[in-house]
């Protein structure tokens, strides 16, 4: 025992140096204003141990000193209290004091009194729980060690419960905080804090995760000393040995403890609880492992052990969970191959975006010809592409800027509007490198740009709009970029309905052609017709064949356009020739895509001959710009169809760029100039050279030359002295039906020999 004497009031202070055992002494403070008893109790407890351990013995001469030492010393175990001191009441109100106004139900009371006959009421000994009261001539030595020996017993049980308590409600709040983490940082640092609160001690700890299939453990959680480790490899502890420790406690078995080693630490792997890997039908692949480390400076007491391995647990689950979630989150939101968000992932980054939206720009971007590079590279060059171009597009668009794939080679960037407003430009020029580390590719990318200021609607209508922008731009070409405009849904609602009111006007056989004469400036005699194609829709509307032969194009409708205008032309010629004017040729437009068909020369040519029409009767029309967009291929054809014996005419010449060079590579029979070139002929001398160049130009080709939209006598007469051979136009005739031929054949003069006209043709 240690003993502090009342030298001088207060006499709290222990009289001697702390022995280094008095950290983990008992203390007992003896209140009496009798000097005398505070010596001899001094006397009574020299020695005295209570289960090995020595014990403090602080004394007070007043209710008052008490109280200070008290506060001051919190641990104090038992108070030996004269009940009856100068001030009558003093020893009761210190009583009441401790357990009312400091809250303190551990600390043992025993009252004393040298007065007999004043001893306090039962019920105030009850009610302030006091545990014993002794008068002091019964306080030989043993009563006094039988009494320390009672009263310290029960305050070391109370503190226990107290503390185990204190721990319970900890452990539930923890593990009710657990399960409302999000991720995986957030319960890993709140496992740390935790564990910490419920030893004792100040947080400072790893949590560790070592996911399947890879090579090195990564720290999630970190607290203390050790939280510039947060997520950085394991290695980063440089403690080679104590790395090797907790790499052993992730393999760990679970229910297996710990290798005994002499560590003071706290090492704990954290595994799933069975129920939650093998439940609910969840078979889900759980190798990821965890694990908790937290150095401490003695081990801990049995009960602590269990309440953290009862927190461990639940955590540990509760890990597994999140790892569950993250995965199913992965396969959900995130592309495998490019490891960027998904359709989904970039959706859902939108729904969260909120009212920022509107100051976001949505960027498509396409690989051009994306198809081809599959078959000429194969699949997994492809791929390898693909993710380089994904690495680019993250490199380049910025931390600020979102990258998701949203399909097979179509990539989304959203991003405030002055990240994406020079960003790729030079890329939809130029092209974008990308290589595999063997193959290098240039790739060219089609855009669709929405500016979301712009446009006002639900993500996903955000989306639908750019592909259906990027599905604009793509059929303008390669590296093409199309651009939102306010209105365009409702041009693209036109559109639609009137490609669907095509596709059924094609099926009823509603489209119709007119012809319109041609005719051979030298004598004015009839050299055939143009064939074009009119439709008037179910309103009774016109619609110009400008529009439906880019919306035919479009919808992939022009090859049953073709079809049809051939048909119907084929049968126009029958009654040319039934009026004994099978010389003439019937002229038909192909459409520039068309002309990718392989097959088309002898489509024709079976078509022609399934009619009893010779090939010689047909000229086909195909216009510059057309050929333009695949010369080679166009040439080909147009070689194809000479050689079946159609004649081939190049229309709208003089707008579609094509060099001399090119002209000479085409096998063509006739160049049909522009009306464009005959605006102004016979008005101003200068605007005559270049129709006379194009003249001079088909001359010095071989070719023949006719002009179109010939509408005035002027021009009739410039064109024929010129050396134009043949000319269209309002001047000779406005496209009519077919219907109509017989009567105005009839009206012209064309007719051979036939005075009587025959039956109009339905
Ligand atoms: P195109 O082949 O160059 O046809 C000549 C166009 O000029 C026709 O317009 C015709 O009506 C118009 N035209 C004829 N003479 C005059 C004139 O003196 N003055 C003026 N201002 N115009 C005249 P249309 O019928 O509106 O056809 C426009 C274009 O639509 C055609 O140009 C052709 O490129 C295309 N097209 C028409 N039918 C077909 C078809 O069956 N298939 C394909 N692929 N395209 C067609
Ligand atoms: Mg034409
Ligand atoms: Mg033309």
């Amino acid at each position: 025992m240690s003993l502090t004497f009342p030298a001088s009031p207060p006499d709290s202070t222990p009289a001697r140096p702390r022995h280094p055992a008095d950290a983990h002494a008992l203390k007992v403070l003896t209140v009496d204003d009798d000097a005398v008893f505070r010596r001899s109790m001094a006397f009574a407890l020299e020695g005295y141990q209570f289960q090995g351990r020595d014990i403090t013995l602080l004394q007070a001469g007043s209710a008052a000193q008490a109280r200070t030492l008290l506060v001051a010393q919190p641990d104090i175990a038992l108070l030996l209290l004269d009940v009856v001191m100068e001030d009558g009441d003093d020893g009761l109100m210190l009583v009441r004091h401790v357990r009312e106004a400091m809250g303190r139900r551990d600390i043992r009371i025993v009252l004393l009194t040298g007065q007999p006959g004043m001893a306090p009421m039962r019920d105030v000994m009850r009610n302030l729980d006091v545990n014993e009261y002794w008068h002091k001539t019964e306080l030989g030595s043993d009563r006094l060690e039988a009494i320390l020996n009672a009263n310290l017993r029960s305050h070391q049980f109370i503190r226990e419960a107290l503390q185990t308590r204190r721990q319970l409600e900890h452990l539930l709040a923890a593990v009710d905080g657990a399960s409302h983490v999000p991720d995986l940082t957030g319960l890993s640092q709140a496992l740390l804090v935790d564990v910490a609160r419920l030893l004792g001690l100040p947080s400072e700890g790893l949590v560790v995760m070592w996911p399947a299939h890879t090579t090195a453990a990564l720290v999630i959680g970190a607290t203390g000393r050790y939280a510039e480790l947060q997520g950085r490899p394991l290695d980063a502890l440089n403690d080679p040995a104590q790395v090797l420790r907790i790499e052993q406690a992730l393999t760990r078995q679970p229910g297996t403890s710990a290798p005994p080693d002499h560590a003071m630490d706290l090492l704990m792997p954290l595994h799933p609880s069975s129920a939650l890997a093998h439940g609910q039908g969840l078979q889900v692949d759980l190798a990821t492992l965890f694990a908790l480390w937290m150095p401490r400076r003695q081990p801990p007491a049995p009960n602590e052990t269990e309440m953290v391995q009862l927190l461990v647990a639940n955590v540990g689950a509760q890990m597994h969970r999140l790892e569950l979630i993250a995965k199913l989150d992965r396969l959900a939101y995130q592309d495998p191959l490019t490891e960027l968000p998904n359709r989904n992932g970039l959706l859902r980054r939108m729904h969260a975006a909120g009212e920022r939206l509107s100051t976001m720009v949505l960027q498509f971007e396409d690989v051009d010809q994306f198809s081809h590079l599959n078959l000429m590279l194969g699949f997994e060059t492809t791929n390898r592409l693909l993710q380089g171009l994904a690495q680019r597009l993250r490199d380049e668009a910025g931390p600020e800027v979102l990258v998701a794939r949203v399909d097979n080679d179509t990539f989304a960037l959203l991003g405030p509007r002055d990240r994406l407003d020079t960003r790729l430009q030079r890329h939809r020029s130029e092209g974008i490198t990308v290589s595999d580390g063997h193959f290098s590719a240039v790739l060219h990318l089609t855009g669709a740009r929405v500016d979301l200021a712009l446009f006002d609607g639900p993500p996903e209508e955000i989306l639908s709009t750019a592909r259906y922008l990027l599905n604009d731009a793509k059929r303008r070409g390669w590296s093409q970029e199309v651009a939102y405009r306010p209105g365009m849904e409702a041009a693209a609602r036109d559109n639609y309905r009137l490609g669907q009111a095509l596709h059924e006007a094609l099926r009823a056989g509603e489209i119709h052609i007119a012809l319109q004469p041609q005719v051979w400036l030298g004598d004015g005699t009839l050299k055939g017709f143009e064939a074009l194609a009119r439709w008037t829709d179910r309103r009774g509307h016109e619609v110009s064949p400008v529009t439906f032969i880019a919306l035919a194009e479009a919808s992939g409708h022009i090859t049953a356009l073709f079809t049809q205008v051939l048909r119907q032309s084929c049968l126009a010629w029958q009654v040319l020739e039934s009026l004994g004017l099978g010389h003439l040729r019937v002229a038909v437009n192909l459409s520039a895509l068309q002309l990718a068909t392989p097959t088309l020369a002898q489509d024709i040519a079976d078509q022609c001959a399934h009619h009893g029409v010779p090939p010689a009767a047909i000229e086909l029309e195909v216009t510059e710009s057309a050929v333009m967009l695949d010369p080679d291929g166009a040439a080909a054809q147009l070689a194809r169809l000479r050689q079946l014996g159609f004649e081939v005419a190049l229309d709208d010449f003089g707008t579609g760029f094509s060099s001399l060079a090119r002209l000479r590579s085409f096998d063509l029979d006739w160049l049909k100039i522009d009306r464009a070139f005959l605006g102004e002929i016979g008005q101003r001398p200068d605007h005559e050279t270049l129709p006379d160049m194009i003249v001079t130009l088909s001359r010095q080709l071989g070719l023949k030359s006719l002009a179109e939209g010939v509408e005035t006598e002027a021009q009739r007469l410039w064109l024929t002295r010129s050396g134009c051979l043949a000319a269209q136009g309002l001047l000779f005739g406005a496209p009519m039906a077919v219907s109509a031929l017989p009567a105005w054949l009839h009206a012209q003069g064309h007719l051979p020999h036939t005075p009587a006209l025959p039956a109009p043709l339905a």
